[in-house]
């Protein structure tokens, strides 16, 4: 393999990192995916010579010449989030909703979030323990794990009865999106929910940026797939190019005891609960981290799956690889730093060129 020069510079940390925070604040649980991808779309209609797409099912891509197209490629990383439904609007005013995603009760004890009306407006509220008053209740809940019908949301409305909460239009099925509570340190921390996987489009968005200002071409025609159904299992399960030899999922990197990953490098997956991935991405991933200096930890992710499994159980025939930031504390209060986002967005642009 040769290594052309790249120039990293043409890669613009600080518009990532802006993007980054706006694509957080804008709400999109899986399901509710909509507002997101019209920024993203809106991003990508200033580039010259693409044309976002919109899949059937709702999915954004977006396809680039390549210099070469005997072996296509496509990466994918995904805009929606966790987040929750109401399932039920209780007699006292309350709502008792399901989760959507994989995450612990624990993860979302106290935190704000918003219910989303059938005409689009915005309701706050917060997702509590039923007995959450120490005042009131002599055993609260406590030092164990907790159980869906112990959590509810309170609603910042002045309501008593299932009919009051009606008339401010929530219904069974509304979507629920967790507040964020976005926060960029001095130190270079982004602190945020749904870093997973905004952080990953944030990513391709800047490398597709890099092409554009440097004049570059990808080795080969590639898509980019902006997914809307990851955190459910089937994102990538359509919308990846048939003739794709090659799929990256752009995802968060797992961190935590027995890992090797930290907030200041790009991880390289090796292996996930859904097996390995292919070997030879992954080398090459490897040896182009190791020729351009891009700051990198290899793991296996001990209970994890992406999308790029997903496109593969779907039948898809490519060969599969993951890479992504670093971030701690995945579906809880998550955290990255903007070494993992460059080097995550170096070692994307280093593979699109090599
Ligand atoms: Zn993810």
């Amino acid at each position: 393999m040769s290594f052309l020069p790249i120039d990293f510079n043409l890669i613009n940390l600080d518009s990532l990192v802006d993007r980054l925070v706006q694509l957080l604040c804008t709400p999109s649980p899986t399901g509710d995916t909509a507002d997101a991808l019209a920024l993203v779309a809106g991003w990508l209609r200033e580039l010259p010579q693409v044309t976002p797409v919109f899949t059937r099912k709702g999915a954004l891509t977006v396809t680039l010449p390549g210099r070469s197209s005997d072996a296509p490629r496509a990466i994918t990383g995904h805009v929606d989030t966790l987040g929750a439904i109401v399932t039920q609007i209780k007699p006292n005013g309350r709502l008792a909703f399901d989760r959507i995603g994989g995450y612990p009760l624990f993860a979302i004890n106290g935190e704000y979030c918003w219910v989303r009306t059938a005409d689009g407006r915005a309701v706050t509220g917060t997702a509590l323990l039923v007995k959450s008053s120490v005042h009131v209740f002599r055993e609260p809940v406590r030092d164990r794990e907790w159980k869906a019908d112990e959590m509810e949301i309170r609603l910042d409305a002045q309501v008593t009865s299932a009919q009051d909460v009606r008339a401010l239009g929530i219904e069974v099925g509304d979507m629920i999106a967790w507040d964020p509570r976005t926060t960029v340190t001095e130190a270079g921390y982004v602190k945020s929910r749904h870093l997973d996987d905004k952080a990953g489009v944030a990513v391709m968005l800047a490398a597709l940026d890099a092409l554009t200002v440097g004049g570059l071409v990808p080795a080969q025609r590639t898509t980019f797939h902006f997914s809307n159904f990851e955190e459910v299992g089937h994102g990538a399960s359509a919308g990846i190019p048939e003739d794709a030899a090659e799929l990256i999922a752009v995802d968060m990197g797992a961190l935590g005891e027995g890992l090797q990953g930290n907030e200041h490098a790009v991880s390289i997956c090796a292996k996930d609960s859904g097996g390995p991935y292919d070997l030879g991405i992954r080398r090459r991933l490897v040896a182009l981290a190791e020729a351009y200096g891009i700051p990198f930890k290899l793991d296996i992710y001990p209970f994890y799956g992406s999308d790029a499994e997903a496109a593969v159980r779907a039948g898809g025939e490519y060969r599969i690889g993951l890479l992504g930031p670093g971030v701690d504390a995945s579906h809880s209060f998550e955290r990255t730093h903007r070494d993992a986002l460059a080097a995550s967005t170096q070692l994307l642009l280093a593979y699109l060129l090599s």
